[in-house]
This record gives structure tokens, sequence and C-alpha cells, in this order.
């Protein structure tokens, strides 16, 4: 009834919203946006039936990917910190710590409704963690991999779209988080600073565009010619890597000096001068290759998180 009064309402337009009867086939159903009311125009074949925004990602789910990961060789689970609520914060290590090894850090899920966040995460540990693959073992080989699957745990678990249980938006707390505030921003901060960084990956879901795209920091005070040349390199490869990324339809660049210091993506490019990404997916579909049976899929979102795996290979030995 009040759809239009939400955060994102241009999110509604062209939207399928996600059902399912088994709560596993996430399948699409049409959806009417009218008068700021949203409809669902479906009628079920059986009695019972869910709706999501997008396929969920259960925090049961979320604990099966952190205690499955440990169980590989090159795996160790470390607790960050806690939440606001007091749960556990998992950060996965992944491959064995070396001084000339570079250092890689993906976060995902900072806004806990964006699910394909950890969808694309549990694609990307799937395949870093494949044995048989050439990609993951030269990346091991070489770097080191700072893996939060989830950095909103609190927010996942209340069904919350944006904000933590402090009420706080995690993704405009870089600058100054706080212990008692923002202590998911604050205890992975710290972590980076003590580990230093040379690559962050920040993955989100966009609730109005129809792609997959990348917020660099072209914005920032510190931008240097150095992070343009392996922003362009990362995408590049990537888009040739990989039909469903592409680089066309995105956020309008930051002016120079301009940019939110806030964001994760932002803080961490001014702060230490390396190549930093927010990852975008859609809650709608990829428009260019689009699905009517599934639009943009848990299963489409972990097969991107997978593909990444090669623009970082391309870009490592300058990072
Ligand atoms: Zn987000």
């Amino acid at each position: 009834m009040n759809a239009g009064k939400t955060t994102y309402p241009l999110g509604w337009e062209n939207y399928h919203a996600c059902a399912s009867y088994d709560r596993e086939e996430w399948f699409r159903v049409p959806t009417t946006f009218t008068n700021g009311m949203l409809k669902i125009n479906f009628t079920p074949s059986h009695n019972s039936v869910y709706f999501a925004y997008f396929t969920p990602y259960s925090y049961e789910r979320h604990l099966d990917l952190i205690h499955q990961a440990q169980l590989s060789p090159d795996v160790k689970v470390e607790i960050v910190g806690k939440t606001f609520e007091g749960k556990n914060i998992e950060m996965l290590i992944i491959g064995k710590p070396r001084k000339d090894k570079k250092i890689i850090w993906v976060i995902a899920r900072q806004h806990p409704g964006e699910p394909m966040a950890e969808w694309f995460i549990e694609g990307f540990l799937e395949r870093l963690l494949d044995q048989d693959d050439a990609v993951s073992k030269k990346l091991l080989d070489d770097a080191v991999f700072y893996v939060v699957p989830n950095m909103n745990i609190d927010g996942s678990i209340a069904g919350n779209l944006r904000a933590s249980a402090s009420g706080a938006n995690l993704n405009r707390e870089w600058q100054k988080p706080t212990k008692k505030y923002s202590p998911e921003v604050y205890y992975v901060r710290k972590k980076i600073s003590e580990t230093g960084i040379h690559l962050m990956l920040d993955v989100h879901g966009d609730e109005e565009l129809p792609y997959n795209f990348i917020a660099a920091s072209e914005g920032i005070p510190h931008y240097t010619e150095f992070l343009a040349i392996m922003e362009a390199k990362f995408i590049g490869h990537w888009m040739d890597i990989c039909p469903d990324f592409q680089n066309t339809y995105k956020y309008p660049l930051d002016k120079f000096g301009e940019a939110n210091m806030t964001l994760c993506s932002n803080y961490i490019a001014q702060q230490y001068g390396c190549l930093s990404l927010t990852i975008e997916m859609p809650f709608k579909d990829n428009a260019e290759m689009p699905d009517k049976k599934y639009g943009w899929s848990s299963d489409r979102s972990k097969l991107l998180g997978a593909s990444v795996l090669n623009p970082v290979l391309k870009v490592l030995p300058q990072l």
C-alpha cells in the first residue's frame, strides 16, 4: 500500500517480485506500480506462497557458508568483533599471509537488504577454494584474502533494507565509526589498518538500475593517475570475460574532490591510495541479458562473484 513512500520508489518501475512455493526455487512474478501502490499480479497454483524483494540469504545459510569454508586448508575464521546486538562479525582469512603477498579485502552486505551481495560472495568463495581452478591457485600463491561475507548481521536478521540494529547506514560510517553506533565498521576498519590493503571490493545491490556495474573513487581528493589506470584495467577486463558486467549504465561520476568520503570504497582509496571499488548488482534483472523466469537471480549473482576473480588476477601484479 505504501510502496511509493519507500526509499527507492523508482525501484518498483519494471520490477518483477520474487516468489517461491518451496523456498528453494525463487521465480519472478509481474507487478504494477500505480499511485504509490505496488500490486503483485499472480494467481498461485498452490495454497501457500512466499514473496520476497530478492531471493533471501538467511542467517542459517550465512553460518553454513562460514563454517563450511573453514574446512578448507586455505581458510581460517576469525571473529573481528561483535555487532550492535552482540552477534559475531566473522571474517575469513584465505591463503597463508606472507610479507610479499598482496592483501585483498572483500566485504558484502553493509546494506542488509541486498542479499545478492552474499550470494555473490558464496560464488566467489566456491571458486577461490576450488583447488582445481588455475586462476584461484595463482591468486592464492600471490595474495591473501580477507573476506567479510556479511557486514550487517543484525540488520539481515531483522530484515532491514539499509540500516543496522542501531539505525546506522554502515556505508556512511567509514570516516568516523564508533564502537557504540557502528561497531561493524569500527572493527573491520581497525583490522584493515592492521593488515594493510592493496584492493578493496565492497559488494552491493541497486534497487533502480537493471545492470551490473562498478562505482569507483574518481571524486576523492587524493585521486591519482594510478587509480584511474587500475580502475579502467579492472573494469575493462571484467567486461571482456563476463557479458553480465558492463560499464555504460552506472551512477553519475563524482566531480574531483566531491566524493562522499563516508563511503567505504572512497574512504579506503583516500586513506590507502589503493584500488577500491563498489560493485553493484540489480534487484531487477540485467536488461542487456534478461531472464524472464528468474530475473537477476541468486545463481547469476554467484556466477558473477566467481567471475570477479579474473579481473583481480589481471590487476594483481600492479596493485
Ligand atoms: Zn548497498
